[in-house]
C-alpha cells in the first residue's frame, strides 16, 4: 500500500486503470453523441397549486444511446462536469430548449416560461449572461420567459463572481431558480442577496412530507419564501395525498409524476393543447 495524504492508506487497484479508460471512453461517446444528435431535451411541466394550470417547464437532457438505450443524465452529467463537456451539452440544451419554447408561444399555446438547468462549470465561464442574451435577441425570444435553475453550492464556490451574474439575469429579466433547496450546507444569508425569484423544494423533503419533520422543513421554507415574495415549487410530487399537505401548506407550484413525468418535446405539446382547453 502507497502512503498518501496524512492517514489515508492508498490500495492500488488495477480495476482503477480499467475505470480511467472507460470513462475516456465515454467521454469519447459524449463528443460522438453531440456530433451524432443522440441527444434530446424532455420537457417536465410545472404546475400552479392554485388553478392548475401549466406555468413552465423544465428541460430535462437525455441521451439515447445506439447500443445502451436511453441513458439518464447522472450517468454522463457528473463526467461532463469534470472534462468541460458540460460547456458544448449546456449551450446544446439552451438553444434547444429556448428554440422550442419560442414554437409553443408561436403555436399560441399560452406564455410558458422555460427552465434550464445551468451548471457550476457554465457559471464560471466568461460572457454566460451576454451569449444567454444574444440567444434571446436572435430566437425573438423575451427574456422574462427564461428561467435558470442553479444549485447553492454553484455560486457558493465564487460569491463574488456569482452575484455579478445574478445581476446581470435579474436586470436582463431572467428569473433564477435555486435547484434542489435545502440540501446544500450553507447559511440562509444569501438568500437576501441573492434574491431568487424561485426556490425549488428538494424531491428528499417533498417524498416524506407526510413524516413531521419534513413537514415543518417545508412548511418554515414555504413561509419564509413568501414573506421575501420567492415563489416555492414542490419537486417530484407523485402522491395525491402530498398534492394536499403542499396545497394546504401554500406552496405555488409543483413538478413531478403526479401530474407528468418529463416528455419529449411532441408529448409536451400535447399537455399544453389540454391545458389551453382547461
Ligand atoms: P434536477 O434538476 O433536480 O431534476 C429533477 C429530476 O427529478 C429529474 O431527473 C426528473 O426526471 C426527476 N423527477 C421529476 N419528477 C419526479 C418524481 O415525481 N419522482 C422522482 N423520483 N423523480 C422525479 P433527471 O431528468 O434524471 O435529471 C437528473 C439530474 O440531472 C437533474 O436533477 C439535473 O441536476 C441534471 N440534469 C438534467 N438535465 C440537465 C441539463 O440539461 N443540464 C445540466 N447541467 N444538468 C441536467
Ligand atoms: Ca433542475
Ligand atoms: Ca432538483
Ligand atoms: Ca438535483
Amino acid at each position: 500500500a502507497k502512503r498518501s495524504g496524512k492517514n489515508t492508506y492508498f490500495f492500488f487497484d488495477p480495476r482503477m486503470e480499467e475505470k480511467a479508460s472507460s470513462r475516456m471512453e465515454l467521454a469519447g461517446s459524449i463528443r460522438r453523441g453531440l456530433k451524432q444528435n443522440e441527444f434530446e431535451v424532455f420537457y417536465q411541466p410545472q404546475i400552479d397549486f392554485q388553478n392548475g394550470r401549466l406555468t413552465s417547464t423544465e428541460a430535462l437532457i437525455r441521451w439515447r444511446h445506439p447500443q445502451l438505450g436511453w441513458v439518464p443524465p447522472s450517468t454522463f452529467i457528473p463526467l461532463a462536469e469534470e472534462t468541460g463537456l458540460i460547456l458544448d451539452i449546456g449551450e446544446w440544451v439552451l438553444s434547444q430548449a429556448c428554440s422550442q419554447n419560442k414554437k409553443w408561444q408561436t403555436m399560441g399555446l399560452g406564455n410558458p416560461r422555460i427552465a434550464v438547468n445551468l451548471s457550476a462549470c457554465q457559471f464560471q465561464q466568461e460572457g454566460l449572461a451576454q451569449n444567454i442574451s444574444l440567444l434571446l435577441h436572435n430566437l425573438e425570444m423575451k427574456s422574462n420567459t427564461l428561467e435558470v435553475e442553479l444549485t447553492e453550492s454553484t455560486f457558493l464556490e465564487n460569491p463574488d463572481k456569482g452575484m455579478k451574474i445574478i445581476d446581470e439575469f435579474r436586470n436582463m429579466g431572467v428569473t433564477v431558480s435555486i435547484d434542489d433547496f435545502g440540501t446544500g450546507y450553507s447559511s440562509l444569508s444569501y438568500i437576501k442577496t441573492i434574491t431568487p425569484g424561485v426556490l425549488k423544494i428538494d424531491q428528499s423533503f417533498i417524498n416524506e412530507v407526510i413524516n413531521p419533520t419534513n413537514r415543518a422543513i417545508v412548511q418554515a421554507i414555504v413561509t419564509m419564501a413568501k414573506s421575501l415574495n420567492i415563489e416555492t415549487i414542490a419537486e417530484g410530487v407523485e402522491t395525491q395525498e402530498q398534492f394536499d399537505i403542499l396545497r394546504d401548506m401554500g406552496c405555488d407550484k409543483y413538478q413531478g409524476y403526479y401530474y407528468s413525468p418529463p416528455v419529449p418535446a411532441d408529448g409536451m405539446t400535447q399537455i399544453m393543447m389540454q391545458d389551453m382547453k382547461n
